[in-house]
């Protein structure tokens, strides 16, 4: 399968230089030539998540990757469920975070890990990223330790939280990370600037991991077909309605590419926090970015989403229907309450998974189930969390073994000369 760069379709590229260069010329996101049909949905949800997942992302690697080869990808990627969780009668939650770094963006990151070191014979690679929290730790976990890569994550200095700022600032190794003193929309800046930066892309081999490498939108494709297998399985019938919480709108880009694969989903609710870009553009149609404001969602911390472009692509061709995307702010205090509301239905969650609950919860008609993202663990987001149910919460082993670990950052002011030096150094 050939990508094509969006912004300059006479950029062709195969799977495996979309992965290598992540981004195209002018910054333009790669998208695939074509989506294939799938017509064999039923057959394919009655399988396993690895073999499924082998046919679902066979025709997009066609050409780079052997049918063996993808399914060791596979299998050593998705080492880790993901789970349909019942909620209520009318509401399910799709668990994403059962992986090391207990977050969505473990499936993309190892999936993308794996292909890159295949595809690299012996050069140097220097994955640069900018998180606004999990990409960071996915990230550096899927990386750590593979020969001849080396990672350099950026992120926003103190507008993340503290577990997962040691989940990704303590490994040390072939891992270096770097506290920006501005937003996370600085920290994009720079490593956008980066890549245009031809001299310095090409001395270190500069790689990006971030959800604007298309590798990752391909392993995310793969736990919506998981999540509808579960339902099946558990003789849902109604039509499945998905809520994302979305910052960089990575995972509904995913999401969409799983419905025009063939997949039943009904219609999408992208579901956001005060940074209210999308919502307000599906409105006014009106592109018109504000100020990044902190949330406790802050994940989703994101004014100007990396992703949309692709969102926009398929909603322009009709690849997906304009009617079924609907989008939702839901602020501070509704998703404090939605965290209150589902622990008092006996469900924990944390903020970003709130959001997407309450922004789709009030809306369904009686032949939907909503189906929310759980996005992080619970106790990843521990201190707002606890202070929203005035409660203690338990940490899990992954989180227990990072706490007491030293942060390794370096601090460094929004300055694109700055990291340059760095990197080069
Ligand atoms: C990254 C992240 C999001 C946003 O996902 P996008 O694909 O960037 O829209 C939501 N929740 C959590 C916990 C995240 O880490």
């Amino acid at each position: 399968m050939k990508y094509y760069n969006l912004k300059d379709n006479t950029e062709q590229v195969s799977f495996s230089q979309a992965v290598k260069q992540g981004l195209g010329r002018n910054q333009g996101l790669f998208f695939p030539e074509y989506i294939p049909t799938l017509d064999n949905i039923d057959a394919l949800l009655e399988m396993g998540l690895v073999e499924r997942s082998v046919e679902v992302l066979a025709p997009f690697v066609e050409g780079d990757l052997t049918k063996e080869a993808l399914y060791q990808v596979v299998e050593s990627a998705f080492n880790f469920p993901a789970k349909v969780n019942q909620v209520s009668d009318k509401v399910s939650s799709l668990e994403l975070y059962h992986g090391p770094t207990l977050a969505f963006k473990d499936f993309g990151a190892r999936f993308m890990a794996q292909c890159l070191s295949r595809f690299t014979d012996g050069e140097k690679i220097t994955i640069l990223t900018a998180t606004s929290g999990d990409t960071g730790a996915a990230v550096a976990h899927a990386f750590h330790g593979l020969d001849n890569i080396e990672v350099v994550i950026l992120y926003p200095k103190g507008k993340i939280s503290l577990l997962q700022e040691k989940m990704f600032t303590t490994l040390g190794g072939n891992i270096r990370t770097i506290a920006i003193e501005g937003s996370f929309d600085d920290c994009q800046a720079m490593v956008k600037q980066a890549f245009d930066d031809k001299e310095l892309a090409k001395a270190i081999g500069l790689n990006s991991a971030n959800s604007i490498n298309i590798s990752r939108l391909l392993a995310q494709i793969c736990y919506y077909f998981e999540a509808l297998a579960q339902l099946k399985a558990q003789g849902e019938t109604r039509n499945v309605v998905l809520s994302v919480p979305s910052g960089n709108f990575g995972n509904l880009t995913a999401a969409m590419l799983a419905k025009a694969l063939g997949l039943p989903i009904s219609r999408f609710v992208a579901a956001t926090n005060a940074n209210d870009t999308v919502p307000r553009y599906l409105k006014t149609g009106q592109w018109s970015p504000n100020k990044t404001v902190a949330t406790i969602s802050n994940a989703m911390d994101v004014s100007n989403p990396n992703n949309w472009p692709r969102i926009e692509f398929m909603l322009e061709q009709q690849i997906i229907d304009r009617a079924t995307l609907s989008s939702k702010t839901i602020d501070e205090e509704q998703t404090q309450s939605a965290v209150i509301a589902l622990n008092q239905m006996g469900y924990l969650s944390e903020p970003h998974g709130a959001v997407a609950y309450k922004a789709m919860v009030n809306e369904l008609a009686d032949d939907e189930i909503g189906l929310f993202l759980g996005t992080a663990h619970p106790a990843k987001f521990k201190e707002v969390v606890e202070s929203i149910l005035g409660r203690p919460l338990a940490l899990p082993k992954e989180l227990a073994d990072c706490a007491g670990e030293q942060i390794l950052s370096i601090d460094m002011a929004p300055d694109f000369d700055q990291l340059r030096a760095f990197l080069l150094a």
